[in-house]
């Protein structure tokens, strides 16, 4: 029988430690719980949120509906060759957990995304990545419950439509599916990924294990990264603007030092991080808000304020950053702002 929680704490429960109530909160531990916590806001007709570890939202106002917290735990080895293992993991799991259970076991692709925080069923929603690895390069299949229809469908790779930082469930499928597992084609044989310099840096001569790769991008976030528990933040609030040919000869002519990584189609990633900290944000405050001292492209809540403070730094930011380049900064985590129901 599934425990539907009223006024519930959602403050520890966000990376931002936002401090904001829902009006319900159950925990999802079985898919037969996520079944009725469907038909219990189908009911009442009250919203849906579906929180996993919470650390790429912000929750900018109370919450009129039910929250689902994603607990369900499970990996299971579908199938195995010489070279590949297929594994099914339930979207409870936490995310580092399953790169360090998959490197145990001596399967290899994840390393390079050691110490992302969050749950494996966020991890799809977009595209999870650090270091010169997406977690589409991974990824087999998401197994989902569509919300109107209560049905469980599979989206194979081709149809998830995995871009830079997102994918269809941050897009044309956002709020309509709830993510129950995901199925991931890891490697047998180690082939690190040394193609950011921080990491080639450290890796002079070859072999380098898949086990010391983790290692070193463990070592390198604690390093520049503000743990969430000490210092509450959502990682990157911004993503890396992608521009085109025209757009980015532009911006190097008047700014030749740019950081710029052609991408694949032929467009030009810029770094954010380095925008934010050229126009003189980095260390700075606004209210209760702070730019990070070490990664400009992180805000930081460090007196565990409303996320309307970090709202208002965000926006100042940008602001600045298009005032001063010309380019807008997208935001990267989901703001919640709920406008209460008649
Ligand atoms: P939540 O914050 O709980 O949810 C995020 C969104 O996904 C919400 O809209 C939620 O409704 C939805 N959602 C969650 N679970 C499900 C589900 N099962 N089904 C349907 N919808 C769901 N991201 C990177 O890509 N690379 C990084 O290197 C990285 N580093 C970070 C470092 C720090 C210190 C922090 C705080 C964050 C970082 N992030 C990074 C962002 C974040 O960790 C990832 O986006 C992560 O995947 C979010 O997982 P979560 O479970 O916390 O999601
Ligand atoms: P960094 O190594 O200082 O690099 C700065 C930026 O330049 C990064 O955003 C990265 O883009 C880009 N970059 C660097 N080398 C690159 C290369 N060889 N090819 C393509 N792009 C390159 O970054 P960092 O802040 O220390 O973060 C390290 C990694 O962790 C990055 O991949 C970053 O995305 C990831 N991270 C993400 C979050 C988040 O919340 N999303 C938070 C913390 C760290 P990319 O960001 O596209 O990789």
């Amino acid at each position: 029988m599934a425990l539907f929680i009223p006024e519930f704490n959602l403050q520890p429960l966000n990376t931002l430690a936002a401090p904001v109530t829902a009006a319900w909160y159950m925990a999802v531990n079985s898919e037969t719980a996520l079944l009725e916590g469907l038909s219990f806001a189908a009911e009442k007709n009250l919203p849906l949120l579906v929180l996993g570890g919470g650390s790429n939202l912000v929750l900018a106002e109370r919450f009129e509906g039910l929250v689902l917290h994603m607990q369900t735990k499970g990996v299971w080895l579908l199938n195995e060759s010489e070279e590949h293992v297929i594994l099914k993991v339930a979207a409870g799991e936490t995310w580092h957990d399953f790169v360090m259970h998959s490197l145990n076991e001596g399967f290899y692709g994840v390393e390079n995304l050691a110490l992302i925080p969050g749950s494996v069923g966020a991890a799809p929603i977009q595209n999870i990545g650090a270091y010169g690895v997406e977690v589409k390069d991974v990824i087999e299949e998401v197994h989902a419950i569509e919300v109107a229809s209560r049905m469980a469908i599979t989206f194979p790779h081709s149809a998830c439509q995995f871009t830079y930082r997102d994918s269809f469930f941050k897009q044309a499928g956002i709020d309509r599916y709830i993510i129950t597992h995901v199925v991931f084609r890891l490697n047998k044989q180690a082939k690190p990924n040394l193609s950011y310099p921080e990491l080639a840096k450290q890796f002079s001569q070859f072999p380098v294990s898949s086990n010391a790769v983790a290692d070193a991008v463990i070592k390198l976030r604690q390093t520049k990264l503000p743990a969430p528990d000490e210092i509450p933040n959502v990682g990157s609030f911004f993503k890396n603007p992608i521009l085109n040919h025209e757009e980015f000869a532009k911006l190097q002519a008047l700014h030749p030092s740019v950081p710029c990584y052609p991408q694949a189609n032929g467009e030009i990633k810029i770094a954010a991080g380095w925008l934010i900290d050229q126009a003189g944000w980095k260390g700075r405050e606004l209210g209760t808000a702070r730019v990070h001292d070490k990664q400009a492209l992180v805000l930081t809540n460090p007196q565990r304020d409303r996320a309307q403070a970090v709202i208002a730094l965000a926006n100042a930011i940008s602001q600045d950053v298009h005032k001063r380049f010309g380019v807008l900064l997208e935001i990267e985590p989901r703001v919640y702002s709920f406008e209460r129901r008649d």
